[in-house]
């Protein structure tokens, strides 16, 4: 047990003794020989440009590096630097990150693309503390672009390295209270020199070798250091706290088509959930749902028109919290107006919106020809995975 744990009476981190300490050239070595190629790495012995970092960092919380590469090579190639990205429309930004989730991130991307034109002149700044105050950087993005697109001695911990560093030190506290140990226990490991390449070698060992099931210790460069590995339970770290799930919500979503080719749409509201993405209307959702009270909320038309409860419901699940929509769909006479803070959208137009995987789901439950928007890259290539 360590001093420190001992006199704050937690559980120790790295139990294990006369274990070698991990050494950061170890790990530099291995980078140097297996470092992963991606789209938005700088070529060995260069730095990352910070505008390319930051859009791949902001991309990849809560995303996979498959998920996230084609979408990152569309951004740049439309937007290829922070002055064009500030200068786009919020709504073009919206619609080329739909389907890619956690739509508030596109909205801070925006943001910040303009905090850092109008605050900065164009350029990130280097310093952690000014990174931070730029919307939607938080700890980790902001040490992640000092350390990778300037060398800072900053340590970035994500879900990788903070498996990695829970392994190597056996933490035996549980996520999320042992963050902060995890936290410092890498930054006592970054080196003062290649602290970007250091940071970026534990994220590629986290998710080529040290991976989430099976780590493949035999080829890890800091095995004979590893505490979780001479444990011989190297996969059960990092603990986690028994998740608590969030109570499943109810709602209605309302598909109403018109005879002339459109289907009503609504922009949700800026801010909150998929904030600023189109949505079909749906009533509240609610653990509470009531299926005739949602029915109220349907969309009202000046000709009376006859809602049709479609079989089975749409799934999804955000992050705290699943949800089930019924969906009640209605042909509209052609030409009739939209309700007030709804509007009409032609069927062609449907894939070019910005609209979120939740939506895309529900359309695409909806019958009829042309109700099929563009999947998202991430469902696309699950389907394909399901049709080899
Ligand atoms: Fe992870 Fe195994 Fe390396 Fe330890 S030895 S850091 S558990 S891959």
């Amino acid at each position: 047990m360590t001093v420190a744990a001992k006199a704050a009476g937690k559980k120790a981190a790295r139990p294990a003794v006369g274990l070698p300490s991990p050494q950061p050239g170890a790990l530099l070595a291995w980078y140097d020989r297996h470092r992963r190629a991606l789209p938005w790495r700088a070529p060995p012995g260069e730095r990352g440009d910070a505008y390319r970092v930051w859009l791949s960092e902001v991309m990849l919380q809560q995303t996979t590096v498959k998920a996230v590469a084609p979408y990152y090579v569309r951004f740049l190639a439309r937007w290829p630097d922070v002055r064009a990205l500030a200068a786009a429309p919020v709504k073009e930004v919206l619609t080329t990150w739909a389907g890619l989730g956690y739509y508030a991130r596109a909205r801070n991307l925006h943001a910040c693309a303009r905090a850092v034109v109008e605050r900065h002149g164009g350029e990130f700044p280097e310093n952690e503390a000014r990174l931070r105050a730029l919307p939607g950087i938080g700890a980790y993005t902001a040490a992640a672009i000092a350390a990778i697109a300037f060398d800072a001695p900053a340590t970035p911990v994500d879900g990788n390295i903070e498996r990695v560093v829970a392994r190597l030190h056996a933490v035996e506290s549980a996520l999320p209270a042992a963050k902060p140990e995890i936290v410092r226990l890498a930054r006592a490991l970054t080196p003062a020199r290649r602290a970007g390449d250091f940071a970026q070698a534990l994220m590629d060992l986290g998710a080529t070798v040290c991976t989430p099931k099976n780590p493949a210790c035999a080829l890890c460069p800091w095995n004979d250091g590893c505490a979780g590995r001479r444990s011989g339970a190297a996969a059960s770290y990092p603990r986690r706290a028994p998740k608590r799930d969030g109570a499943l919500r109810r709602g209605a979503a309302f598909v109403a088509r018109r005879a002339d080719g459109f289907v009503l749409v609504r922009t949700r509201p800026s801010q909150g959930l998929l904030g600023g993405m189109t949505e079909v209307p749906t009533s509240a959702w609610s653990s509470d749902f009531d299926e005739s009270a949602a029915l109220k909320s349907a969309p009202r038309f000046g000709a009376p028109v006859s809602w049709r409860k479609l079989p089975g419901v749409v799934r999804h699940v955000f992050t705290h919290f699943p949800l089930e929509l019924v969906v009640f769909a209605a042909e509209v006479p052609a030409h009739e107006s939209a309700p007030a803070g709804a509007r009409w959208l032609a069927l062609a137009d449907l894939s070019g919106e910005a609209l979120p995987s939740l939506m895309r789901k529900v359309v695409a439950h909806a019958p009829g020809e042309g109700l099929r928007p563009r999947p998202s890259p991430r469902a696309a290539a699950r389907a394909a995975r399901r049709s080899v």
